[in-house]
């Protein structure tokens, strides 16, 4: 039965994508539009941010895989078929992509280069106080596949480390995690206040939207910073503006926007305490995707259980 590959890719990503999942799954047809495909067949869709609507008359569906880690986005369309399996990504290039980023937002805050380079624009040549890496307190919002990564790399290049997740609630325990862990929402405040640097990798839900308010950001550690790599809409970007403006953040460094591309003129591109990403802290590597993805549909068609399945009741 073929797989249908859908969502909003440009010509070279489609073409890329097409490649590496044919490569990946020889024996399978994959096509990229349905008029070379008879719907009532389809039973895969793969799907990257597909415009809503765009899953309606595959009867046969029995698997949504999105290419994409994120599937806030495909969960907040009304029209996906309630009953088919969502299956998010999960890559080690994505993971160890998100590690990379990470760990040189945190070293550049700790070691001070962001204000170096401001130094350096404005002619100015200043030493800054050093402080040592297992002085300084990161908070990893999210220990899920990119948080623990993410965690991992910080701890192993010294930094306390410790981390936030859900909990009962959420995902069952798991005895890899490779920081302590603090569960569930009375946990954060004691967390935020301990922390120099708070680094958001949760995934974004109704729990999870506009967590970082003026409040949370009256509830951090003074002169803290902030790292973004998740999703924009965690973010009320008018309430971490004045947080930056009265002190009580030091930096932003922002992946992820409430509106992407970021919009000219909006004043995070000129504020010298927000570094500005555009959203490329962990990009999909088609040819290792590709494999994630066999491996599920390999599964599927045995009759294997599928991996990383979407909790749609709790949204990740
Ligand atoms: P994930 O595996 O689904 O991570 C879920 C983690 O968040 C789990 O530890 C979960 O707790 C925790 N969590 C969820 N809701 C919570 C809540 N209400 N309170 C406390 N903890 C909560 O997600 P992921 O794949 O690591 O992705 C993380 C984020 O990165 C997502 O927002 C994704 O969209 C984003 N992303 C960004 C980029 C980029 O380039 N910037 C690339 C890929 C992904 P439990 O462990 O208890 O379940």
């Amino acid at each position: 039965m073929p797989l249908y590959l859908c969502g909003e890719l440009d010509p070279d990503e489609r073409q890329a994508w097409l490649a590496a999942l044919r490569a990946s799954l020889p024996d399978e047809r994959i096509e990229d539009s349905l008029d070379r495909l008879d719907p009532a067949a389809v039973d895969v869709a793969l799907v990257a941010n597909p415009p809503p609507g765009s899953l309606l008359g595959l009867p046969a569906l029995r698997l949504v895989q999105s290419l994409w880690a994120g599937v806030d986005r495909l969960l907040a369309d009304p029209t996906l078929p309630p009953r088919v399996p969502v299956a998010r990504m999960v890559d080690p290039a994505m993971a160890a992509a998100m590690a990379e980023t990470a760990l040189w937002a945190v070293l550049s805050l700790h070691r001070g280069f962001f204000a170096y380079a401001r130094q350096q624009r404005d002619e100015r040549w200043q030493v800054l106080p050093q402080r040592r890496a297992d002085e300084v307190r990161v908070a990893v919002l999210g220990l899920g596949e990119l948080g623990r990564a993410a965690a991992a790399r910080l701890a192993l290049q010294g930094y306390r480390v410790e981390g936030w997740r859900q909990g009962a609630t959420g995902s069952p325990a798991r005895a890899d995690m490779p920081v302590p862990a603090h569960e569930g929402a009375s946990a954060l405040a004691p967390l935020l206040a301990a922390s120099d640097i708070v680094v958001n990798l949760l995934p974004l839900t109704p729990a999870t939207r506009h967590l970082f308010d003026a409040q949370r950001f009256g509830a951090m550690k003074r002169g803290a910073a902030l790292v973004n790599l998740a999703r924009g809409a965690h973010v009320v970007e008018a309430d971490l503006l004045a947080a930056l403006d009265e002190g009580q953040l030091s930096h932003a460094v922002m992946d992820v926007f409430q509106a992407e591309p970021l919009p000219s003129g909006h004043p995070f591109w000129r504020h010298p305490q927000v570094t500005v990403l555009p959203h490329i802290a962990a990009l999909t590597d088609a040819r290792s995707a590709a494999d994630s993805v066999a491996v599920n549909v390999r599964a599927l068609r045995t009759g294997h259980p599928l991996a990383h399945l979407v909790d749609r009741g709790r949204g990740y």
